[in-house]
């Protein structure tokens, strides 16, 4: 309707309407109602003026559209800062005399300020290993940390502590917060954070000598004084003082081998050490085995085999060893043999297999495979169980395995780590480091290997 009025008003008046309208102006008795209805208001003289002003009007309704979308785009823009938190700006990173921009979301997390302990490692010079969830940075042997993915805690020298935040840990980066790295180092950087400008600034702590002109970077060392241990290995074994009722010098390279790593070995149900692992320096133990050929790997075995002398020596001839190293064809066998038996009484197979996994290990995870441990008993006991805990071999060993490198493999506080029931009979070979530090700590064997 108000298109067809706006459309009349611009119909030139026909001329008889042109007529009325001079009369009109003559006479006051004229019937004006007879005129077409003319819209006078404001909004039609604007409308009346754009359609005879199109390009003005096009700019006006251009502008008008430009005004419209900067406002939404501000409206947008504020919700986004106020829901981001108050403080928006990127960081800048200055490490030495590199220096980048890091997104403020990608460095500030639930309110946890991160940088990038991979970037901070290029510039000191650590040493970077691991994996691609587990990074280990190292300045020397006393002074490494340890951090993993989606994990909230770190490692600092084989101690355990609370990380503050959550590591992110890829091959690319490992984001840690700023404040535990402040608290971690305790010499060698030196951090500082400006809040007004958002800038991280890492820098080599640095020394001069008599010679002005030349600065040395001091040595970076790690502790853990700021935090609270969570999980820790003694840290003192090296100044540790060995007591041996008898001569143990000829086995001492066997015992406290050089090489640490090699008998560190983790075989479980997570990390089975498959099918085609097989020790290539097994030797038969010439100590007590009832008669049976056992075998552990060469370095194990000669500490076993004096190990088993100042038991002896100490008045305890009732112990031997009934199992040690089992191939995983014997395992197989074996595992077999327990499954046939289930199906023997009626199971399916998928019944009999797990059945057969309450009480052994599925072939290629268990421990024996690795020729490090074995399975002690004494004379009064029929079966490998418990009772062997309340034996004075028990006692003996629980205070003198470690000095020949041995540990109690599954003790009982630490079943839900080791996923294996409480096997007091079972002895590991780590070496007489490790196994000491194991001792002295109280850890298991996994939580050790995690702190390393
Ligand atoms: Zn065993």
């Amino acid at each position: 309707m108000e298109n067809k009025e706006q459309d009349r008003n611009d119909i030139p008046l026909s001329e008889e309407e042109i007529k009325i309208l001079k009369a009109s102006v003559n006479a006051e008795k004229v019937d004006r109602s007879k005129l077409p209805h003319y819209d006078n208001s404001d909004r039609a003289k604007l409308w009346r003026y754009i359609k005879k002003n199109k390009v003005f009007a096009t700019i006006c309704a251009v502008l008008a559209l430009c005004v419209a979308v900067t406002l939404i785009l501000c409206v947008v823009f504020a919700v986004r800062k106020a829901m981001d938190g108050e403080n928006k700006d990127d960081f800048t990173v200055i490490l030495g005399d590199d220096r980048y921009t890091a997104k403020y979301k990608d460095v500030m997390r639930d309110g946890v300020l991160y940088v990038d302990m991979r970037k901070i490692a290029d510039y000191t010079g650590l040493t970077v290993s691991g994996s691609k969830t587990s990074v280990k940075f190292t300045y020397d042997d006393d002074n490494y940390l340890r951090f993993e993915n989606g994990n909230d805690s770190a490692v600092i020298n084989g101690s355990m502590v609370e990380l503050g935040g959550v590591a992110v840990v890829n091959e690319k980066i490992c984001e840690v917060p700023y404040d535990f790295l402040t608290k971690a180092v305790g010499d060698g950087l030196r951090f500082t954070l400006d809040r007004e400008t958002n800038t991280i600034k890492i820098m080599r702590r640095m020394y001069t000598t008599d010679d002005k002109d030349v600065f040395i970077p001091k040595e970076i060392h790690f502790y853990t004084d700021s935090f609270t241990v969570l999980m820790g290995i003694a840290q003192n074994t090296n100044d540790m003082e060995y007591e041996y009722s008898i001569d143990v010098s000829a086995f001492m390279s066997s015992i406290d081998p050089k090489d640490q790593n090699a008998y560190l070995l983790l075989a479980n149900k997570q990390n089975p050490v498959g099918a085609d692992y097989a020790p290539t320096d097994l030797k038969v133990l010439e100590c007590n085995t009832k008669g049976k050929r056992i075998s552990l790997r060469y370095d194990a075995a000669i500490a076993l085999e004096a190990m088993m002398m100042e038991m002896i020596s100490d008045g305890i001839t009732d112990t031997f060893v009934t199992s040690a190293y089992r191939s995983y064809s014997y395992q197989v066998g074996l595992f077999e043999g327990y499954i046939e038996d289930h199906m023997a009484e009626g199971m399916t197979r998928e019944e009999a297999e797990a059945a057969a996994l309450e009480y052994s290990a599925r072939p290629g995870t268990s421990e024996h495979q690795t020729g490090l441990c074995l399975d002690f008993m004494t004379e009064d006991m029929s079966d490998l169980d418990e009772s062997f805990e309340n034996t004075a071999a028990f006692r003996w060993l629980s205070d003198n395995a470690y000095k020949y490198g041995f540990i109690l493999r599954y003790p009982s506080n630490k079943v839900d780590t080791t996923g294996y029931k409480y096997e007091p009979w079972h002895y590991r070979f780590v070496g007489r480091t490790a196994a000491t530090e194991i001792y002295n700590s109280g850890l298991c064997l996994e939580e050790y290997l995690t702190l390393n």
